[in-house]
């Protein structure tokens, strides 16, 4: 077994870290503090291959693993992890659009996607239907070539700012859960498309957060990513993906958080000695960089099983979601500890890293469902055996 990146991930990371130090780190406190959506930045992300870096080469995208996929956004979540949060849920619209689309989306919508010249959003949460997503009401009406969407989505990240919309709704009956519903990719300016304010938010402000309302927005037949029916397991598919690459934004945020506390402990004297001379502040650090080490390793592992195919993919992304971002959220509240005052006041980043970070335990699945992922996967015979 061999845990060393390849000469290929180093480079991915080495370039990855460039573009994050220059483009990203400089401006994150001010899009944070000003709500500003750096479109071109992402847009220049995209030039890098960033914004469609799993998405299959045929369709524009870079088609890296799932694990060369980490190794890249650690280093974008480093400089700013709510744009590289963002990037990622358009990186998972992306992809859901070049696998799922036919050959016609694929050649239209998914290479503009893959080059980040279009900006993508992912619609499954509504007002009534968050954990529950199976049970979700958004309609879409088959008419002639067309399907008609009425409904409306909360929380829905970079809403009124991007191009494209993945929508899951209901071509069922009402009361088909999870089976009667379907995916549709839909120009994000269709008629009878509105937006909603833009949330205000903890964190997450360098992107935007708005509900959105279909009134009678006719999608052509054309649109539906894969067949009648599938569009629950069209989305949880891509939030296997998803969830590994916001463990992987929290991850990146953690290592940044790790470096300024052993740097902090150095600098900072009280009591005629460094922090760093103190024991209980050094093994504060190693408990940091060990649970870090544990996220990585567990993220890492389970990109690896969803590259193979592995049929506990789901549930090795579940676990690595719950521990990594409950973890990592961890790493960066000490690591602004460690800062005393200074850690809560804005001229350090500690505070924003704590509050970008925060929402990553509620978002793709709440780590409570992700506990419910794991334990009914669990308790079936022979996967408590197949996770060895
Ligand atoms: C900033 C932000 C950005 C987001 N971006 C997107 C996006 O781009 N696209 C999108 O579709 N959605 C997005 N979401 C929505 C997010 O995925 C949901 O908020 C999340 O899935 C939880 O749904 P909810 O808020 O309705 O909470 P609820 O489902 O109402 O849950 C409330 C609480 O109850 C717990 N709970 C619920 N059911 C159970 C159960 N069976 N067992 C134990 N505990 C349970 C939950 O864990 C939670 O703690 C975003 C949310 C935020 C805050």
């Amino acid at each position: 077994m061999n845990f060393d990146l390849t000469e290929d991930q180093l480079a991915f990371r080495e370039a990855a870290r460039a573009f994050a130090e220059k483009a990203m780190a400089p401006h994150a406190a001010k899009w944070d503090a000003e709500h500003v959506f750096p479109v071109e930045v992402i847009r220049e992300a995209g030039e890098m291959g960033f914004c469609g870096i799993y998405t299959p080469e045929a369709q524009g995208g870079m088609g890296l693993s799932r694990l060369d996929t980490s190794v890249i956004v650690e280093e974008l979540a480093a400089a700013c992890p709510s744009t590289a949060a963002y990037i990622t849920i358009h990186n998972m619209a992306t992809w859901m659009v070049a696998q799922f689309s036919n050959a016609d989306i694929q050649q239209q919508i998914a290479p503009k996607m893959a080059s980040g010249e279009w900006l993508g959003s992912y619609c499954l949460t509504e007002p009534g239907a968050g954990s529950d997503a199976g049970n979700l009401r958004t309609k879409a009406t088959r008419d002639g070539d067309s399907y008609v969407l009425n409904g409306s989505k909360v929380f829905i990240s970079g809403a009124g700012a991007t191009q494209m919309l993945v929508v899951m709704a209901r071509t069922g009956e009402p009361g088909s859960g999870p089976k009667g519903i379907s995916a549709f990719v839909v120009p994000a300016d269709s008629d009878g498309i509105h937006y909603g304010k833009a949330e205000e938010k903890m964190g997450w402000n360098s992107q935007p957060t708005r509900q959105i309302t279909f009134e009678n927005v006719r999608v052509p037949a054309n649109n539906r990513l894969g067949e009648e029916g599938q569009g629950f397991m069209i989305a949880m598919k891509g939030l296997d993906g998803g969830r590994l690459n916001i463990a992987t934004c929290s991850m990146g945020g953690a290592q940044a958080a790790l470096l300024r506390a052993r740097n902090y402990m150095h600098e900072r004297e009280q009591f005629g000695q460094a922090l760093a001379g103190f024991q209980a502040l050094q093994f504060k650090l190693a408990d940091m960089a060990t649970n870090l080490v544990a996220a990585r390793q567990m993220v890492r592992l389970a990109a690896y099983r969803l590259d193979q195919g592995d049929a506990e993919a789901t549930l090795h992304c579940a676990m690595a979601k719950r521990f990594a971002t409950d973890a990592c959220f961890e790493v960066c509240n000490e690591a602004l500890q460690l800062h005393g005052g200074y850690g809560y006041i804005r001229e350090y980043p500690l505070e924003r890293y704590v509050r970008d970070l925060r929402v990553h335990q509620i978002l793709e699945g709440t780590n409570e469902i992700m506990r419910l992922i794991v334990a009914r996967r669990l308790l079936e015979p022979g996967v408590a055996e197949a996770i060895q």
